[in-house]
């Protein structure tokens, strides 16, 4: 018997915003959970945060061409709307808001959102105008879908910290709650690019958590010089095949600054790719 309740699918984005702005008058709060679909466990956790945290839950399926850049996955990243609505009808989602690029960015598109800084570093070296993109399509979907509470993984913790700061800034009245990294049972975390592996990269891909988990045992016994720290972790990779490592880094948790010493908070993050596939991967310390 299938258990699940109807999903409103809304493409428009008055429509969305007319949905929006009626919920809140008669007194519910709005959940946001935004993603670029092909959603996995990591995502449905996500949902499954913002049902316990809002009266009405919209689940945003959004692949944002802005985010990525040229020679990225934009054309290849997996497209499957009625396979992820499938998914959500079951955790009592309300609504899944599937605008088209052209709702979003029509061709007079002009104006962008950029977190000096947190942009800068990890991911934003190497992916030149992602966080840009992140950022402006971000804020677009909290004044389309004007939510009391956003849902994001920390499996993007850049990208988390990123949103926290801009929601900061600009005053905006919104709850953002993270949620923790949902990995398989290997230790690699779940997402939508695991797809791309071949059965040997993915075996290597684990390798990642070992050396994450790794860093920060070697932390918990005392080592706390970053180099040396991080050394350990690049030859664990290595070691599995892994060569091609964008950063591996320990920061600061919160203000993502370099620092040499490293204390409780810190945040170990990692980016690789394993032939075309680009992974990232965080602990805490
Ligand atoms: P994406 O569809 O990749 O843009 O991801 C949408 C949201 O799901 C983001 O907030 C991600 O951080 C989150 N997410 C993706 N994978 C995971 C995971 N394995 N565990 C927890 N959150 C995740």
């Amino acid at each position: 018997m299938n258990m699940s309740s109807p999903v409103e699918q809304i493409s428009s984005v008055d429509e969305m915003q007319r949905y929006s702005s009626e919920v809140k008058s008669k007194g519910c709060s709005v959940g946001i959970v935004p993603t670029m679909g092909a959603l996995h466990r990591g995502h449905l956790r996500l949902v499954e945060t913002a049902r316990k945290n809002a009266d009405v839950v919209v689940v945003s399926i959004f692949v944002n061409p802005i985010q990525f850049g040229e020679g990225e996955d934009y054309n290849e990243y997996k497209r499957d709307i009625a396979g992820d609505i499938e998914k959500i009808a079951k955790l009592g989602v309300e609504v899944a808001f599937t605008p088209g690029v052209e709702d979003i960015f029509p061709d007079n598109y002009r104006s962008y959102v950029e977190v000096t800084g947190l942009q800068d570093c990890l991911c934003g070296l190497f992916r030149p105008g992602h966080f840009k993109g992140v950022a402006t399509i971000v804020l677009k979907l909290f004044n389309i879908v004007n939510p009391d509470v956003a849902v994001f993984g920390e499996k993007d913790y850049q990208q988390l910290k990123i949103v926290q700061k801009m929601v900061n800034d600009l005053n905006l009245s919104i709850d953002i709650v993270p949620v923790p990294i949902v990995r398989e049972e290997s230790g690699l975390a779940l997402s939508s690019r695991n797809e791309y592996l071949t059965p040997e990269q993915r075996r290597d891909a684990a390798s990642i958590y070992t050396a994450l988990t790794y860093i920060r045992s070697s932390f918990r016994n005392g080592n706390t010089n970053v180099k040396k720290l991080t050394d350990i972790g690049v030859k664990i990779l290595k070691k599995n095949n892994i060569s091609d490592i964008d950063y591996l880094e320990i920061r600061d948790g919160n203000t993502l600054d370099e620092i040499d010493s490293a204390y409780s908070g810190n945040i170990v993050a990692a980016a690789v790719r394993l032939g075309d596939t680009r992974l990232i991967d965080n602990i805490k310390l």
